[in-house]
Order: C-alpha cells, then sequence, then structure tokens
C-alpha cells in the first residue's frame, strides 16, 4: 500500500483566538510539506472544533475555512467540554479519511511528529500514541500531580498509556471500533486501550503554549481525573468492602479487649458493651455499604453497553471483503 494517505487532524477549540492564527499557519506549513513529500493526499483536511467558544474563535475559524482549502471547522451548539468536542469531531469525520489526528489546539504537543505518525499508521498500526519525552515545561505542580494520576489509574487497574493525553492518530477502523462504545462519560485517553489494535508510540517533548491561558485549571483537571478513575474502575467500591472487613476483624480484637477490660474490672459500666456495638456495627455497615456498592459496579459496567470484543480480521472467509 504506498498510495498517499487521506489524513484528518482534529482540533477541539474554546476560546482560542489568540493561538488558532499561528496554529493554523503552522500547521498549514505541515501539511504542504507532508503533500510534496507525498505521505498525504491533498484531500487531507485540518479540521477545527469550535467547542461553544465565547471569543472570535468561530470567526476566525470560518475566515481560515474561506481561504484554505484544507481548513474545515464544525461549531458546536454549546460548551461540550473538550473530550465531547474532541469525540463529535472524530466522529464527523471517521468516513472521510483513512486516519485522523486529535491535538490540542495551543500546539503543546508537536505537530513534527505528525508525519512519523502517518508513516507509522502505513506500515500498519492503527494507533499511534503521542508520548511525551519530559514535561519541564510544565509547573512542577502540573508535573507531580500528572505522575500521581497516571499511577494512580494503574493501580486501579486502568490501562492508560503513561505520559499520553490526548494527541494521537487513529486509522477509519480503529475510529470505527471506538463507535461502538457508547457511554457518554468519556475519557478517550482510557478507551482507545480497550479498543486495541497494533497500537504504538512517538515520543516528543512538549512546549509551552504560546499564546492564551490554559482552559483546565485545577478545578477540572481534577473532576477529569475523577471522571478517569470512576468511568474506569470499581476499585473504589472493591475498597470499601475491604475497609469493611478490616473493621470487622477489629470489632472481634476490640471485643475481646473490652472482655477483659472488663473482667479485670478496669471499666465503667456501658463501656465494653458500647465498645463492641460500635466496631462491630461500623464493619458491617460497611460490609454491607460494599456489597451494594459491588451491584451497582456491575449496573454500572451494563449500562455502558460497552462492546464485548471488536474483531480485527477474518481469514478465509466466503465473501472477498477486503482484509
Ligand atoms: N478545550 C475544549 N473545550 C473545553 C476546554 C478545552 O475544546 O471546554 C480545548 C482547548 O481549546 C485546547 C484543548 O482542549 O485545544 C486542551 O486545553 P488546554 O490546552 O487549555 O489544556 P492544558 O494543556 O492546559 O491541559
Ligand atoms: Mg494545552
Amino acid at each position: 500500500m504506498d498510495k498517499s494517505v487521506k489524513l484528518y487532524v482534529v482540533v477541539p477549540c474554546y476560546n482560542e483566538e489568540a493561538v488558532l492564527p499561528e496554529t493554523s499557519k503552522r500547521m498549514l506549513e505541515l501539511f504542504g510539506s507532508m503533500t510534496e513529500e507525498g505521505l498525504i493526499s491533498s484531500k487531507s483536511r485540518i479540521v477545527f472544533v469550535d467547542d461553544g467558544s465565547l471569543d472570535g474563535t468561530w470567526d476566525i475559524i470560518s475566515t481560515l475555512a474561506h481561504e484554505h482549502r484544507e481548513i474545515s471547522g464544525i461549531k458546536l451548539a454549546h460548551n461540550a467540554g473538550h473530550q465531547n468536542a474532541l469525540y463529535g469531531g472524530l466522529m464527523t469525520v471517521k468516513d472521510e479519511c483513512d486516519c485522523a489526528v486529535s491535538i490540542d489546539a495551543d500546539l503543546q504537543d508537536d505537530i513534527n511528529v505528525i508525519p512519523e505518525m502517518v508513516r507509522n499508521f502505513k506500515n500498519g498500526y492503527d494507533v499511534v500514541y503521542g508520548v511525551r519525552n519530559k514535561r519541564e515545561t510544565d509547573t512542577f505542580f502540573k508535573r507531580t500531580t500528572a505522575v500521581a494520576f497516571y499511577k494512580l489509574m494503574n493501580f486501579m487497574g486502568v490501562k492508560i498509556v503513561f505520559n499520553h493525553a490526548d494527541f494521537r492518530l487513529m486509522s477509519k477502523r480503529a475510529l470505527d471500533a471506538l463507535a461502538d462504545f457508547p457511554e457518554r462519560n468519556l475519557f478517550l485517553r482510557g478507551m482507545v486501550p480497550l479498543v486495541g489494535f497494533k497500537s504504538t508510540s512517538v515520543y516528543y517533548d512538549r512546549a509551552e503554549r504560546f499564546a492564551g491561558e490554559s482552559k483546565y485549571p485545577l478545578k477540572k483537571m481534577l473532576s477529569f481525573a475523577f471522571d478517569g478513575i470512576t468511568s474506569f474502575s470499581i476499585s473504589p467500591i472493591r475498597m470499601i468492602s475491604t475497609l469493611g472487613a478490616v473493621v470487622c476483624v477489629f470489632a472481634f480484637a476490640m471485643a475481646v479487649y473490652a472482655l477483659v477490660e472488663k473482667l479485670l474490672g478496669n471499666t465503667g459500666a456501658g463501656w465494653a458493651s458500647l465498645m463492641m456495638s460500635i466496631w462491630f456495627i461500623g464493619g458491617v455497615q460497611l460490609l454491607a455499604v460494599g456489597l451494594i456498592g459491588e451491584y451497582i459496579g456491575k449496573l454500572y459496567k451494563e449500562v455502558k453497553r460497552r462492546p464485548r470484543y471488536i474483531i480485527e480480521a477474518y481469514v478465509n472467509e466466503e465473501d472477498d471483503s477486503d482484509v
């Protein structure tokens, strides 16, 4: 397969008027050189998704789209949030393209690795993760919290790629598979590894936001992290059950201790029985909550209706569909 690839780059934008002129300029240059090289087809596109911006973002996007054949725009009716905007963009373009790259508007992720992503796609990879080498440009706070977050996610059994955010290439069939995940709480960097297919990573240094300010203040970041955990893991529920079991064991120890103290005559009236019931009731309650949680966890998994399996290939099928 050596024909050039029809690439769509999807860029979610929320109040990004400060960065768009520069971002589009750099991307157009990159598109120019990739087309010249024959890496991507001239039908490739840069798609800006305006996520309900309140500033001049949409005006800039429409002007750019009129000036450049390679640029198109999608405007969401309200601020749906980064993940939804990104997903909306990807789902809109998936039937047009061979593969799509998602990237933030502020170009903190290095667009110069996009050609490498496309080459990997040509070599048969369906998903290419952009992974940050170092995060020196992020604040100390953002760096440590991010590392802690990845560790915590792993601990909870969620498969995510370390130091990878939402800069990635996905093939059309990977996007089709992603479309089979009907869940509403999107945490794309957790969902894409679930899609499977052959994947690899490319590495880059993360730059600073060159204009405008972060649209992810601490509050949004924390709720995003919390969303990620609760959308992918029921281990917080399991922890309640474990805690319940531990407290029950403690209750036994407490009971023995309280009895001994009572027999030795060291206690006031009612102390031993109070002590025993507090611990016992506490433990039983936690266990019960954990048990109910198990059922809620099951319900939660059912409600998400994720695909049970995704087929990667057929061999020796009756019909001659391409595989
Ligand atoms: N973004 C969006 N909708 C939102 C918030 C952010 O589409 O509600 C976009 C934003 O325009 C940018 C990307 O998501 O392209 C990442 O945001 P940002 O760079 O502010 O996050 P940070 O890099 O600080 O984590
Ligand atoms: Mg950014």
